[in-house]
């Protein structure tokens, strides 16, 4: 649907102040740390951050990419972060509209982006955030035009079997487990969100490209399978990729099977 430029501008600036509130919960919810107390500070000299120089995007540019205190390197992980939660605001708010259904959307996508930076630096799923999600996917489908509550539930409990039965044939096959438990209540909060046939979806998609990842770090490192890929980034770019083309990637490929 065609949205007024300005409204464009104004969605991707609400998306990347909310990305510069999802760095703060990346870098301290694996910590454990309050999300509030103590301020935003310069991990490097402990300078408190002012205002001013914590505007998404436009901060790390005017310092280039500099504490204005004592010069550290402002890991490039913040703007990207702030520039990805904004682009896909606005990408949402095109492909749904500016509706209600579509904020939901975007906190999703919000918790996976926590979930996906989490993931790569720790190895760790919270369930502070895939609990709740569950919770608040499968309320919010009560209200949902989007989807059915039917729709979630199914999701759920395709999303959390699944990948039970995997992770368990796995471990019994290599005694290492492949995928955490974390994994499964992340695929049961896409089922939430998303209904059984996004689970489907991602667990093709997520496996497949984690599949390739992994072997190319295994090659790489030279230690074989045992490294650990983080399998969380994958089931977020699958559950990504279904909330933009989902219906019209199960509709190709179907009609490649009927041919
Ligand atoms: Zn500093």
């Amino acid at each position: 649907m065609a949205i007024p430029i300005l409204y464009k501008f104004f969605v991707f600036a609400f998306g990347a102040a909310v990305g510069s509130f999802l760095n703060v919960c990346i870098y301290r919810l694996p910590n454990s740390r309050s999300l509030i107390r103590p301020r935003s500070m310069c991990p490097q000299c402990g300078a408190p951050i002012p205002f001013y120089d914590n505007i998404p995007l436009v901060s790390y540019m005017v310092l280039r990419a500099r504490c204005r205190n004592c010069s550290a390197v402002i890991p490039l992980r913040y703007p990207v972060v702030e520039a990805a939660s904004g682009l896909f605001a606005v990408a949402i708010v095109m492909r749904y509209g500016l509706r209600w259904e579509a904020l939901v959307l975007y906190a999703f996508v919000a918790a996976l982006l926590v979930v996906t930076f989490i993931d790569i630096d720790h190895q760790i799923i919270p369930n502070i955030i895939t609990y709740p999600g569950v919770v608040v996917g499968l309320a919010a489908s009560f209200f949902s035009e989007f989807i059915t509550v039917k729709d979630a539930v199914l999701g759920i409990a395709v999303g959390a079997g699944i990948l039970l039965v995997v992770a368990l044939g796995y471990y019994l096959v290599t005694k290492n487990e492949g995928m955490g438990g974390g994994d499964v209540k992340l695929l049961a909060m896409i089922g939430a969100f998303l209904g059984w046939k996004a689970v489907i979806f991602t667990i093709f998609l997520g496996s497949a490209v984690g599949t390739l990842a992994g072997l190319a770090v295994a090659l790489k490192s030279r230690k074989g399978r045992k490294t650990a890929v983080a399998f969380g980034p994958f089931l977020s770019l699958g559950a990504l990729l279904y909330i933009f083309y989902g219906p019209e990637l199960i509709s190709w490929y179907v009609h490649l099977l009927g041919r």
